[in-house]
């Protein structure tokens, strides 16, 4: 089994702009420990990051102008120390970390076999992204305290719908990082 993390979403947008979200900001230290421990590891983090075309972009139909290219809320959250050097920034314009973007050949490129679906939301972009994820192939797992969503609900919703749907792993971060140290 090879694994990479996928982290979707945690844009300056998604935790303190535009679509701000408190349960987003809570689970920023778990993910940045958890992070740190994958790159120790030698675990691919992928960011996964809504880069939207401005003014006409689709989404905005739906949630209003967020993450639009080239502006500082489509930047990662410095919480999470991206490091262009090791880690790797796909950027998508729809939900899917996967739709029209180059994820599937830079999974294929690094051997990984099984995704950990991590950031926002639970039931939404982090639900498409497993979606296509099943549907490639690769083997879905999730990061219990390193994903959420707006409400406690949709958290549940989404890993449900992830355990049901896609067979998903769910496990806490520690847990992972401890399996890798073994
Ligand atoms: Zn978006």
């Amino acid at each position: 089994m090879r694994e990479a993390i996928i982290v979707v979403d945690m844009l300056n947008d998604f935790v303190t702009g535009a679509l701000a979200c408190d349960r987003g900001k809570a689970i920023v230290p778990h993910l940045a420990k958890f992070l740190d421990g994958a790159r120790k590891a030698g675990v691919p983090v992928i960011f996964a990051n809504d880069c939207h075309t401005p003014v006409v972009d689709r989404e905005f139909k739906v949630w209003g102008p967020h993450a639009v290219e080239g502006t500082k809320g489509a930047e990662v959250i410095p919480e999470l120390k991206l490091n262009k050097e090791i880690d790797y920034v796909v950027p998508k314009k729809r939900y899917s970390g996967f739709f029209q973007t180059g994820l599937d050949a830079l999974l294929r490129e690094l051997g990984v076999d099984t995704v950990i679906v991590t950031g926002l939301h639970a039931h939404m972009c982090c639900r498409h992204t497993a979606a296509d994820a099943f549907q490639l192939g690769y083997e879905v797992e999730v990061a219990s305290d390193c994903i959420d969503a707006f409400t406690k609900e949709d958290y549940d919703i989404g890993i449900k719908y992830l355990k049901e749907v896609y067979g998903a792993k769910v496990m806490t971060s520690d847990d992972f990082i401890a399996k890798w140290r073994k």
